[in-house]
């Protein structure tokens, strides 16, 4: 179990892990000796005392410190529970945790479980498709590596071991389930095709075109049918009848297609506009890297002319803290260029609602109370959310800087113009 401690103090927040394995709810251990604030790891000029920090703390510490930003606010310290993004204490999030931590080790990547959590598939489908991808369901071949049982047999054909992908994908009712589907896919067996893959596969689609919204909740359907006829049939020896299930699936499709997935209102065309005269616009974005990212920001006048490029290269690949850090950037350019009139846009949703104090994420906020304090020093600043597809000039300069690993104020001309389009990634 893992969670940071952010604390205030004068004059900053500061964010140490503390790691306490499988002990929830026990008070996390005392800080180093003598650092009992914050504000005794902050130099005079307001910046971490690195030094300090190493002396303190793991690299993985102080990497996670270094990437909340530069220490910019007051405040009273505080305990954040990193597990969720508000850092209050939660069941779930420890739960989660917890059980994660009990799973077996595979090798997918975080953002294969972020795409399950986010999927448009009820809560109880998102568990389910968990416990499948996990081998945490008690099917008998399970059962049987933990204890003997006579029978390790699948119970619905009987013909071989209930394993996870023998129940789920290759087993004869499971074909029929997934056989009926309207696009013609089904997992292919005996090809030793494991669960991950099938959902890889479902997922994959989307390069062929297809919605894979709406495949991978008719296979949720799926899934979940088989695992409770499965019991019916464990439990209550209830005979499975294929025909009435492949009715329930179609049925079970039709009613949450249209709760979990209406059509998609035609979206307004989109474009990026020219700020008014007097006025100049800062886009910023990000390009996420292995273990550091690029962030840009490209500044234009009213007549649309790029007048700054401003690019930095931060050593960590937190897309959220890097949205944050180019919107502090996008400020501290403006402030540089002594702009009076200011905007600022980000594709970050998360980012700008923070900064325009509609929601807080700990995780940000010493980028966020930068951002705000000095959007003071200018006659107005604003700060937009703008969608991704209008981005494209930020998008652009950050790939292109982080491709050539050329950081800093960047002279206009030596910028190719062509990233400097709004409508398309260069
Ligand atoms: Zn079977």
């Amino acid at each position: 179990m893992e969670r940071l401690r952010i604390s205030g103090g004068t004059p900053g927040f500061l964010t140490i892990k503390v790691s306490i394995r499988n002990q929830v709810g026990v008070p996390p251990p005392p800080p180093p000796p003598n650092l009992n604030l914050v504000a005794d790891l902050v130099q005079d000029n307001g910046h971490w005392d690195t030094q300090k920090l190493n002396h303190c703390f793991d690299n993985e510490t102080v990497t996670a410190i270094l990437k909340g930003g530069q220490p910019s606010s007051g405040g009273v310290d505080r305990w954040i529970w990193t597990l969720e993004s508000n850092g209050q204490f939660s069941c779930k999030s420890a739960y989660l945790a917890q059980a994660l931590e009990r799973a077996p080790h595979c090798v997918v990547a975080p953002k294969l479980w972020n795409q399950l959590w986010n999927s448009k598939i009820l809560e109880r489908h998102k568990v389910l498709w968990w416990c499948i991808l996990s081998s945490a369901l008690p099917v008998r071949a399970v059962i049987g590596t933990r204890f003997h049982i006579d029978d390790q047999s699948c119970p619905l054909c009987g013909r071989c071991v209930e394993s996870i992908e023998h129940l789920f994908l290759s087993c004869e009712v499971a074909l029929h389930f997934w056989r009926s589907s309207p696009w013609g896919i089904y997992p292919v067996c005996d090809t030793g095709i494991r669960a991950w893959d099938w959902v890889k596969f479902i997922w994959d689609l989307k390069h062929k075109g297809a919605r894979v919204d709406d495949i991978f909740l008719y296979a949720s359907i799926v899934v979940d049918t088989i695992w409770r006829v499965r019991n019916e049939k464990v439990h209550n020896n209830c005979p499975v009848d294929i025909n009435k299930c492949i009715d329930n699936i179609c049925n079970s499709y039709a009613d949450m297609f249209d709760t979990l997935l209406q059509s998609p209102t035609p979206a307004l065309k989109e474009a990026w506009s020219l700020p008014p005269q007097d006025w100049i616009k800062l886009n910023c974005d990000v390009k996420v890297g292995l273990d550091s990212m690029c962030i840009a920001v490209v500044a234009r006048n009213h007549l649309g002319k790029v007048i700054r490029i401003q690019t930095a290269r931060e050593n960590f690949s937190d897309v959220l803290c890097g949205e944050a850090a180019a919107c502090s950037l996008a400020v501290t350019a403006a402030l540089d260029i002594g702009s009076k009139y200011v905007i600022v846009e980000s594709d970050s949703r998360v980012v700008i609602d923070a900064i325009n104090g509609k929601g807080s994420r700990w995780a940000i906020e010493n980028y966020i109370s930068f951002c705000t304090k000095s959007s003071h020093s200018f006659s107005s600043c604003y700060f937009s959310f703008i969608s991704r597809s209008c981005n494209f000039a930020a998008h652009n300069v950050a790939r292109w800087a982080f491709t050539h690993q050329t950081f800093g104020s960047l002279p206009v001309d030596s910028v190719p113009d062509t990233l400097f389009c709004n409508d398309r990634e260069v």
